[in-house]
């Protein structure tokens, strides 16, 4: 029998109790932050102070696995002037010839190179399929 909020084995009898409004078997260590089921009684002023943690809140562990996709965040290369400039050299294209082929400016793709701006989502991906280059890096 595990604790179904920190996880650990519990020895003996599970406890019973009430955590944000769930009833779960706990260890005897988390049971004393919830309320304990054996020890909700109508004696109002017999609730201790000790029953209630002040500042404490408990966020069960989550038991769903955390989606991979969903978390997955991208982040334009440092160097992506440079990569887009070598790219484009070793396919022979001069600015006029990369614009005119993804439909850009050629004084857009220049300020690229130069890193003076970084190219939106669409202008980076015509970026990346025509010169078969990957410009981003994915984060942690
Ligand atoms: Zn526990």
């Amino acid at each position: 029998m595990q604790c179904e909020l920190c996880g650990t084995n519990i020895r003996g009898e599970p406890r019973r109790a009430i955590i944000e409004g769930t009833e779960l078997s706990v260890c005897s260590s988390c049971a004393q932050y919830g309320h304990e089921v054996k020890q909700i009684s109508s004696s109002a002023h017999h609730a201790s102070a000790k029953a209630h943690l002040p500042g404490i809140t408990f966020h069960a562990p989550s038991r769903r696995r955390p989606d991979m996709f969903d978390q997955m965040n991208y982040e334009l290369i440092d160097d992506y002037g440079k990569v887009i400039r070598r790219a484009r050299e070793a396919s022979g294209m001069s600015h006029e010839d990369l614009a005119l082929k993804i439909k850009e400016k050629a004084s857009l793709l220049k300020k690229i190179e130069r890193e003076a701006i970084v190219p939106e989502d669409k202008v980076r991906e015509k970026l990346e399929r025509t010169l078969r280059i990957t410009l981003t890096e994915e984060l942690e």
